[in-house]
């Protein structure tokens, strides 16, 4: 047999453990797992979202407590100086006044923010909940597929490293020069050999002029000049 049908035969092998492994790769269940493990990824994002804005929540519930109690102690000493002072004027007195205000309006801002914090907090406790039962509802689902595709995998390896065996046997004998070749095509072109197809590459249909038809007739190594396959008859 000669080298370029050796290698032909190799290719045949080659060919087959590729669609093998490209079938498992694209395999329904392998997809719905990937899809199933991003989702699960998604939700994991969200949850450690809505914990770190719940913090976030907490830090400044903390800082309004502090601001509430510092603006009940001003009001506390302002109601205290009014009692124990004797007020001289007008002026002294809207002085007071408008200080109470300034407090009572911080006062009441904090207030607000307070329940504005306290509401926003329930909605996310409700997501937080709502996250973890996906969560655990998308593990539920991903664990049971995940076995099932593993032992499906395990067989469908054993399939292949066969093949892969039976591959590398039909290497034997090929020069390494030629495999080389047909590896760099195989970069680009798969399968990187095609058989000449009524006077045109098998591969792109492109057709050769009459001398290299020759060459190709004759064994001789011809590489299309348009997609760069090995031609063999
Ligand atoms: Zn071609």
């Amino acid at each position: 047999m000669s080298q370029l049908e050796l290698l032909w035969q190799y290719q045949q092998a080659d060919v087959e453990v590729d669609n093998l492994e490209m079938s498992l790769r694209r395999s329904p269940k392998r997809q719905k797992l990937v899809k199933l493990r991003d989702s699960f990824q998604d939700l994991q994002k969200s949850l450690k979202q809505v914990e770190d804005e719940v913090l976030a929540m907490l830090d400044r519930t903390d800082a309004l407590k502090d601001a509430i109690s510092l603006s009940e102690d001003q009001i506390k000493q302002l109601q205290n100086r009014i009692q124990n002072e004797t007020l001289e004027s007008s002026e002294q007195v809207r002085d007071y006044i408008d200080e109470a205000q300034r407090i009572t309006v911080s006062l009441n801002d904090y207030e607000h923010e307070t329940r504005r914090i306290r509401k926003s907090a329930a909605d996310r406790d409700r997501l937080q909940r709502d996250l973890k039962v996906r969560l655990i509802a998308a593990r539920e689902e991903f664990i049971p597929l995940r076995e099932e595709y593993d032992s499906e995998y395990k067989q469908a390896q054993e399939q292949v490293v066969k093949l892969r065996a039976k591959a590398e046997e039909k290497r034997e004998g090929i020069e390494a020069e030629l495999l080389e070749k047909y590896n760099t095509i195989k970069q680009h072109s798969i399968p990187p050999i095609a058989r000449l197809q009524n006077g045109q590459c098998g591969g792109c249909n492109m057709s050769f002029p009459s001398s290299v038809l020759h060459n190709i007739k004759n064994g001789k190594l011809v590489e299309c000049e348009t997609c760069g396959r090995m031609v063999i008859t």
